[in-house]
């Protein structure tokens, strides 16, 4: 088997939510993959997502930390995406996790704002940053069955559908094609 090394799509337009992407084909039991089970793979998108600027300081309980917020994370949005109420637990935890994640950070007074020194603080300060600051409304998840990536929708008109419209775009595209092809060939 041809591994292929992995490459960071950073589409959700905001740091957590493209580490909510981290699994890739969520919907899809059959297909899902979580790229952070592999250390190099965590380095790689700390690295793409501008978290960090050097190599060699993922480590496993980084990775796992990572994992915790992105797993909590994902329960509270992959509902908001699509106009469900979240469960209580998914919240509470939530809560758990912006509670330690603002007890642990400091605060800088010029320019003002919450820090975090390490990459893991930083992470999880996205996540509060994109419950507390962004429109939620703008979040969708990509049309496509299996994909299950989210991404805020940017758009002047609120259009935007597709994690990528080069990816799950094309492909949606391209069955529709497939189908009118076929539905013609047997009329
Ligand atoms: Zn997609």
């Amino acid at each position: 088997m041809v591994r292929v090394s992995y490459r960071p799509e950073l589409i959700g337009g905001h740091l957590a939510l493209d580490l909510v992407n981290t699994v890739a084909w969520r919907l899809d039991p059959g297909r899902a993959v979580d790229r952070f089970t592999e250390l190099s793979n965590v380095e790689r998108w700390l690295l793409a997502a501008g978290v960090i600027t050097d190599g060699g300081v993922v480590t496993r309980r980084l990775r796992d930390d990572l994992v915790a917020a992105r797993d909590i994370a994902y329960d509270v949005l992959a509902s908001l995406a699509i106009g469900d109420r979240p469960a209580r637990a998914a919240i509470d935890a939530l809560h758990g996790l912006v509670s330690e994640v603002v007890r642990s950070a400091s605060v800088e007074v010029s320019p003002f704002g919450w820090r975090a020194d390490d990459p893991g603080g930083v992470v999880r300060l996205a996540v509060w940053r994109l419950f507390e600051d962004e429109d939620l409304g703008r979040l969708r998840q990509c049309g496509d069955d299996g994909c299950g990536w989210l991404f805020l929708d940017r758009s002047k008109n609120g259009s935007r559908r597709w994690c990528s419209s080069a990816d799950c775009g094309n492909r949606a595209r391209a069955r529709r094609h497939y189908q009118r092809a076929r539905d013609e060939s047997t009329a």
